[in-house]
C-alpha cells in the first residue's frame, strides 16, 4: 500500500508525554523511535487514524493485510475442526481463575470480557472454564462467529463501547495493546470496567526479546503500519503501574512452554501453576529460561 506524506503525522510519547527521542529502526519507510526519557518504543510519525482505521478491511482479517498472522477464515476452520486438546488458552483460563481465587471471593459465573475476540477462540474455551462471556470486536465478519455460539459480542472500539463501570470480573487483550493509539487511555478505561479485585490479561511482543535483538527491523513484530507502540517489561509494568493495577505480573510463557511442561505432567490441567514442591521448581527454573527466548509476553495485574 502507497502512503503520502499527509496521510502521516508526528506524536509524542504516549506513556509519559515526552517528545524526545532516539530513533532506533527503520522499516517500509516508517521510524519506531524510543522516547529518551521513559523508554518507550513507538512508530513516529505515524498513519493518520482514519488511514489506520481503512487497514482493518475484509481483507486484513483474512491474511491479505499487514499482519499475515490474523486470517480469522483460517481460525474458523481450525476451530471447528474438532480439535480440543488442553491448550494455552486453557492456561490462560486456569491463571485467570487462580488470580481471582487469591484476589478475592471468585463468583460462581465469573464476567469475562475479551477485547478484539476475533472468531471467539478464546471465549469459546472460556466458556467451558464457566465463565460469563462477553467479547467486543471490530470485524464484523469474525462477530458473526461469536454470536453463534451464543456469546455476545459488541463491534466497537474501546473509547465507543459504554460498558459501566465495575462490570467485568476479568478483562482479556491478546495482540491487541500494540495496535492501540492510546494504550494510556484504553487502559484507564479498561480498569474502570473491572470490578476491584478484577484481573486484566494480556498478551503482546516483548521489545527486549533476543529475536529482535538480533535481527533488528526484521523482527516480526515490527509492523508500523498497524503496531503503533511496542512495550518491554519495564514499560508495561510502568504503563500498568500509573494505571492503577497492582500485582502486576509479566512472564514469557507460550505454547510451546506449555506443551513442554504438560508432556513431562509438570503441569496439569485445571492447576496454573503445580502445588507439589518438586514440580514447582522445575517449572520456575523452567519458565525462567523461557522468560528469556520467548518473543511475547503475557501479562496478568489485578485492580
Ligand atoms: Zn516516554
Amino acid at each position: 500500500m502507497n502512503f503520502q506524506k499527509e496521510d502521516f503525522e508526528s506524536v509524542i510519547c504516549d506513556l509519559c508525554g515526552a517528545d524526545e527521542y532516539t530513533k532506533r529502526y527503520e522499516k517500509r519507510g516508517f521510524w519506531m523511535v524510543q522516547c529518551n526519557k521513559c523508554g518507550l518504543v513507538y512508530t513516529n510519525p505515524r498513519l493518520k487514524q482514519k488511514k489506520i482505521a481503512a487497514l482493518y478491511d475484509a481483507d486484513y482479517f483474512q491474511g491479505h493485510g499487514f499482519d499475515k498472522s490474523i486470517d480469522y477464515v483460517k481460525d474458523v476452520n481450525q476451530h471447528t475442526g474438532g480439535k480440543d486438546g488442553f491448550t494455552l488458552e486453557d492456561w490462560d483460563c486456569d491463571n485467570i481463575i487462580a488470580l481471582l481465587r487469591e484476589s478475592r471471593t471468585a463468583n460462581h459465573e465469573p464476567r469475562l470480557l475479551e477485547i478484539g475476540c476475533g472468531t471467539g477462540v478464546f471465549l469459546d474455551k472460556a466458556k467451558k472454564h464457566g465463565f460469563d462471556c462477553h467479547g467486543l470486536e471490530l470485524s464484523e465478519y469474525a462477530a458473526n462467529f461469536v454470536r453463534q455460539m451464543g456469546i455476545p459480542v459488541e463491534t466497537k472500539s474501546i473509547e465507543d463501547a459504554s460498558y459501566p463501570p465495575n462490570s467485568f470480573d476479568a478483562v482479556v487483550m491478546r495482540e491487541v495493546i500494540e495496535h492501540l493509539p492510546h494504550p494510556l487511555e484504553s487502559l484507564q478505561t479498561i480498569h474502570s470496567w473491572l470490578k476491584p479485585g478484577g484481573v486484566l490479561f494480556m498478551a503482546t511482543g516483548n521489545y527486549d526479546c533476543p529475536e529482535r535483538k538480533l535481527r533488528g527491523s526484521d523482527w516480526f513484530y515490527f509492523m508500523p503500519e498497524g503496531h503503533l507502540n511496542i512495550f518491554s517489561n519495564r514499560t508495561m509494568r510502568n504503563y500498568l503501574a500509573k494505571v492503577g493495577f497492582s500485582k502486576i505480573s509479566v512472564t514469557n510463557q507460550g505454547d510451546k512452554l506449555m506443551d513442554m511442561l504438560k508432556s513431562k505432567e509438570i503441569i496439569t490441567p485445571g492447576e496454573s501453576s503445580p502445588r507439589n514442591i518438586f514440580k514447582r521448581t522445575v517449572f520456575i527454573i523452567v519458565r525462567s529460561v523461557n522468560h528469556f527466548i520467548s518473543s511475547g509476553m503475557r501479562i496478568y495485574a489485578v485492580k
